[in-house]
């Protein structure tokens, strides 16, 4: 079972893992947006640390909630109302159970992506995190393993694919030809739960 320690780990485990990769993060925004991608999230995810160690709720849901709101507040970019709904969403279908299962995790987090899409209304192939989210969101329901798998392939995949959301949409098809940063960062997030589990 999944207690607030695991969800603790998560986001801390996420933090690091943008602090590692901002500025490949970055690098990834410029061709194809405003290069400031690997920078908004780490603005955001150092808030959401600092913010755990100060209050720490013992409950999963309000750990993710937490994280949520703060980046949400901190986050400049597209990519911070989009990843703070997405853990709000999820913490909220959470509920306030002490522990969850890896199967309610996958569950919950259908919610957050589903909320997620209706924010900012890409759906998958539009070479957004959605193509990443998506994917892991269904393998998180066999094994965490699989979940890691099929996010780093999703993000792999929006390579050849045009942007149809977001700034790199703009483009057109000179879009074509690049990975898209945000389905980077989620599999970032993904592999950070799986380490969590680990
Ligand atoms: P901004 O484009 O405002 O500078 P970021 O650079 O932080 O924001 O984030 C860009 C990423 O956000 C993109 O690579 C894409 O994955 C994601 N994104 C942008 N718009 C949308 C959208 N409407 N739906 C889903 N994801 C989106
Ligand atoms: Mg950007
Ligand atoms: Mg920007």
């Amino acid at each position: 079972m999944l207690d607030a320690d695991f969800f603790r780990r998560w986001m801390t485990a996420a933090a690091a893992s943008v602090d590692r990769e901002a500025e490949r993060l970055t690098a990834l925004d410029s061709p194809i947006g405003d290069a400031d991608h690997g920078s908004n999230l780490q603005r955001g995810f150092r808030v959401v640390a600092a913010t755990l160690e100060k209050e720490s709720p013992d409950i999963p849901g309000e750990i993710l909630q937490l994280a949520g709101r703060q980046l949400i507040s901190t986050v400049g970019g597209a990519s911070g109302p989009l990843y703070g709904t997405l853990l709000r969403r999820t913490g909220k279908a959470l509920g306030d159970a002490a522990e969850v299962s890896r199967e309610q995790l996958a569950q919950a987090l259908r919610a957050g992506v589903e909320a997620l899409m209706a924010l900012g209304g890409a759906a998958p192939g539009d070479k957004t995190m959605v193509d990443t989210l998506v994917p892991a969101m269904e393998a998180l329901g066999t094994s965490f393993e699989a979940a890691r798998a099929a996010a780093e392939e999703g993000a792999v995949a929006t390579t050849p694919l045009q942007a149809r959301k977001g700034r790199a949409s703009y483009l057109g098809e000179r879009s074509i030809g690049h990975q898209d940063p945000g389905a980077t960062s989620s599999a970032l997030l993904i592999a950070a739960l799986v380490e969590a589990a680990g």
